[in-house]
């Protein structure tokens, strides 16, 4: 396999406010990422529609989540940040792959098994089709890491699939138009940090979600104090204190699931937070944990209130965004054309 020059893709659904998972598992890292990388963040606005959404309500959640991601830290001249449906190369190349991408692959989809329910049936095509257009958002790119959440991996793994096949496939033409060996990188997910896979608040055995029914579910980051505080108060917990080490944790999903939030919250180990906290009662550790959160999360409530009275402001950092990405997508779009000889008449006439 060549060596691509190293390009970071990820994206985020404008489906609802961003929650805590949303921040510990992929967000801490896209951050970081930009210290070391050229990269690239999307709102993906064209995935959140594989659910049904309320027009006025999504526009204003795309602009809510590009808030969230400028009030945490992403800095929009460094990063590109735009949201997915200014730049249609993506539903392009997502159609292409749509072709390239075997049904037997999608059927093992358990996003797609959770998302539809019992009524599959009745779920939308493109929720189906959703991971060949997660391929095509990073791939447009030739994106090679992908900073994700644990629950992630699955599309990541089915997003390498469609890449090494697509140069499989059309392998002679991808050498006679001069792309050498490959055309696409075999992208690699980046699932690190303390929180990888934050669980609801009142289930411990189900991920934390923008789409759970219960907001009770989850923290979001526009949460007040009071709200962080009552929705940790009524988190789901058993009734044993906490153990002094990490192995008393298992079997006890809820209980590993704050101690996993306090110890990504004050980036120590869950080791440490349980020589600090070992014996304990919810009671006390509850409050705590309610405190480290209002602390870390506050001042990223108030800086989104702030970006938000200005939705100019929010608008031209999209536009300027998708206009950089466009410059990326579109030779690179044109390339997979000619590739799969899909004419285009371009410069004639
Ligand atoms: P939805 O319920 O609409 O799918 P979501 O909460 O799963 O929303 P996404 O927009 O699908 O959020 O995912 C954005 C990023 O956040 C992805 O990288 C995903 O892996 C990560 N992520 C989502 N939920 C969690 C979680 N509970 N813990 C850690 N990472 C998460
Ligand atoms: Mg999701």
């Amino acid at each position: 396999m060549p060596k691509f020059p190293e390009r970071v893709f990820s994206g985020m659904q404008p489906t609802h406010t961003l929650h805590l998972g949303n921040y510990l598992g992929a967000m801490v890292n896209w951050i970081r990422m930009q210290e070391t990388h050229s990269c690239i963040y999307c709102v993906v606005d064209v995935h959140a529609i594989t659910i049904a959404q309320d027009p006025k309500e999504l526009a204003q959640n795309i602009r809510e989540v590009t808030a969230s991601y400028l009030a945490c830290g992403l800095d929009p001249e460094r990063s590109i940040i735009f949201n997915q449906s200014q730049v249609a190369e993506h539903a392009e190349l997502a159609w292409v792959f749509n072709c390239v991408a075997r049904l037997g692959w999608l059927n093992r989809m358990t996003q797609f098994k959770e998302k539809a329910g019992k009524d599959r049936e009745n779920a939308s095509v493109g929720l189906y089709a959703y991971p060949n257009l997660m391929a095509a958002d990073i791939l447009v790119y030739k994106g090679t890491h992908v900073p994700v959440g644990e629950d992630q991996k699955q599309h990541l793994e089915l997003a390498r699939d469609i890449a090494q096949k697509f140069n499989n496939d059309f392998s002679e033409s991808i050498a006679a138009h001069g792309h050498g060996e490959a055309f696409f990188p075999l992208p690699e997910p980046m699932i690190t940090g303390p929180a990888t896979r934050v669980m609801s608040l009142r289930d411990g055995t189900k991920k934390m979600s923008k789409s759970d029914a219960s907001d009770f579910s989850r923290i979001s980051l526009t949460d007040d104090a009071d709200m962080i505080a009552q929705k940790i108060r009524k988190a789901k917990t058993d009734p044993e204190p906490l153990p002094s080490e990490a192995k008393g944790l298992a079997g006890r999903p809820e209980a590993e699931n704050l101690v996993g939030i306090y110890a990504a919250l004050a980036r120590k180990s869950k080791e440490a937070v349980l020589g600090e906290f070992g014996g304990a009662q919810f009671s006390t550790f509850k409050p705590v944990l309610a405190e480290l959160a209002v602390e870390r999360l506050a001042p990223i409530a108030a800086e989104m209130k702030r970006l938000l009275a200005d939705r100019r402001h929010i608008d031209s950092v999209l536009s300027n965004g998708a206009e950089r990405a466009r410059t990326i997508a579109a030779p690179i779009m044109r390339d997979v054309k000619d590739v799969v000889g899909l004419l285009s008449t371009r410069g004639v006439g």
